[in-house]
């Protein structure tokens, strides 16, 4: 795909991929073999018909492409640029094995950009309501899909979300230069004109209770909160001034657009030399935004190698691309400080990878041999865990790990009525995993529903 030139993209929050023109989509779906058992349907958590819509772009028929997709997936324009494809359809591609296999994410996206700017904003769709209302909290890709899947079956659906903007980590956390909020906004607006209601500034468990919105004559809640609490390495020098946890720091750049202070009223601490630590999507898009502010120096320090990163191949190749600075088999162990209680360099020990560990990636060891780099700013992107907020505050749930909510293959809770999706039943996981979680849990919720309250 087109991307823009790596020097002038570093210096700004505009997208860096640029997308199919329709000439190259129409030959990229030309190239699709139409297989009668296709293998990349199986690889994609929400089952698109794929060959079907890649067969309507190959015949110039983009909006009945995008009519394809949205049967299983509507949030198209947002998968077609952050699923890790590669692991998932494109990966599973027939035509993989000896060349290319096809470009399935980018003709997703092409489909619904082609869509967005040819046709005109979402009409109010006029649906039968069936007098039940369901309460879904949180409004993230989990959130978003069982409210669209149940507000289609008639069902009056009200979205709490704890932030004043809705979308969860599409909005908070992955930047304006990898998806651009319009896109969001545009998906968000086809979720309303479902019918469905957004409630924002609400933290369920704090602003009210589950079992209040069970009195308010909720018949179900859904629960797609997200893993948004940060985890930290516990290492020495971590609460010193200038170390952010990573969705803090992203989130004060993309949602409150510190970038733009004092325009707008959130700082951010711009740097001159920054580490990052982490090997994912989440390290790939701080160190990206670090750079963007203005720092000279981006580092990514990842304790195993390029070939255990989990980040999406794209990312990694953009983040290169801009002169990120990757220090692989680089483990952290102090952060150290100035006087003043500022970061001033951090100390990493030198690792070796030995045999598999229980996630099959092979496991780092210390060397022996340790460096010091000299940074003045430290972004931790270790990974995120369970929120308490919502979930201590409902008695009787059954919660597994470091608090996620435990629910069977269709997103039930232990407790009659509470469903539950996405990173809060799984941890940390991708958008269209969540998106799947709410598809599961929309249905299981129209069963329960109808079996409890017979017409
Ligand atoms: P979230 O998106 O986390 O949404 C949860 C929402 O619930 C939030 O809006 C939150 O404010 C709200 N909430 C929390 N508590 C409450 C409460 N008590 N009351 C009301 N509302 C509440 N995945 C990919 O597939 N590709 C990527 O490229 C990718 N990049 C990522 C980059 C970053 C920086 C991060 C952090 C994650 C990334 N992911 C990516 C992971 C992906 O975004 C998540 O797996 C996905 O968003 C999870 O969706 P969710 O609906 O479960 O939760
Ligand atoms: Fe087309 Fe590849 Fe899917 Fe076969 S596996 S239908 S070639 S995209």
């Amino acid at each position: 795909m087109r991307a823009r030139d790596p020097k002038k993209r570093s210096k700004d929050f505009k997208e860096v991929a640029l997308g199919l023109t329709e000439k190259q989509a129409v030959k990229e779906a030309k190239r699709c073999l139409q297989c009668k058992k296709p293998k990349c349907v199986e690889g994609c958590p929400v089952e698109i018909n794929i060959p079907a819509f890649i067969g309507k772009i190959r015949d110039t028929d983009s909006p009945g492409a995008l009519n394809v997709i949205r049967q299983y997936n509507m949030l198209p324009a947002i998968c077609g640029r952050v699923c890790p494809q590669e692991n998932q359809c494109q990966g599973r591609c027939i035509l993989g094995k000896k060349k290319t296999p096809i470009a399935i994410g980018a003709l997703e996206r092409f489909a619904a950009d082609y869509d967005a700017k040819n046709s005109s904003p979402e009409k109010p769709v006029q649906i039968k309501p069936n007098g039940h209302k369901v309460a879904v909290v949180g409004s993230g890709p989990a959130g978003l899909t069982v409210a669209a899947d149940l507000a289609k079956l008639g069902y009056e659906i009200t979205i709490f979300e704890a932030l004043h903007e809705a979308g969860g980590v599409l909005v908070y956390g992955i930047p304006e230069f990898r998806l651009p909020k319009k896109i969001i906004q545009r998906e968000i607006e086809y979720v309303k004109s479902l019918g469905v209601k957004i409630q924002l500034n609400w933290v369920v468990g704090r602003t009210q209770t589950v079992e209040e919105l069970f009195e308010e004559g909720y018949k179900a809640v859904f629960i797609g909160v997200g893993a948004g609490s940060p985890k930290y390495m516990s290492i020495p020098g971590e609460n010193l001034n200038n170390v952010y946890f990573a969705s803090e720091f992203l989130t004060r750049v993309n949602l409150m657009k510190a970038e733009q202070f004092p325009k707008y009223d959130t700082p951010v601490k711009k740097a001159k030399r920054v580490a990052v630590i982490g090997g994912g999507n989440v390290a790939m898009d701080s160190a990206r935004t670090a750079l963007r502010l203005g720092a000279e120096k981006v580092y990514i320090v990842y304790r195993r190698t390029e070939a255990e990163m989990p980040a999406r191949l794209e990312e990694l190749e953009h983040a290169k691309e801009e002169g990120i600075d990757f220090r692989y088999l680089s483990n952290p162990k102090e952060i150290i400080g100035d006087e003043r209680g500022y970061v001033k360099a951090m100390r990493c020990d030198k690792m070796v990878l030995c045999e598999p560990d229980a996630s099959g990636r092979r496991k780092p060891e210390c060397s022996g041999e340790e460096f010091i780099l000299e940074v003045d700013q430290v972004i931790m992107a270790i990974g995120q865990t369970s929120n308490p907020i919502l979930v201590r505050s409902i008695k009787g749930l059954n919660l597994w790990g470091a608090g996620y909510i435990e629910v069977d293959e269709n997103g039930a809770s232990n407790i009659p009525g509470i469903f539950a999706g996405g990173d809060i039943s799984t941890g940390a996981a991708t958008v269209i995993s969540a998106m799947g979680a709410g598809k599961r849990a929309a249905r299981a919720i129209h069963d329960y529903i109808r079996s409890s309250y017979p017409a």
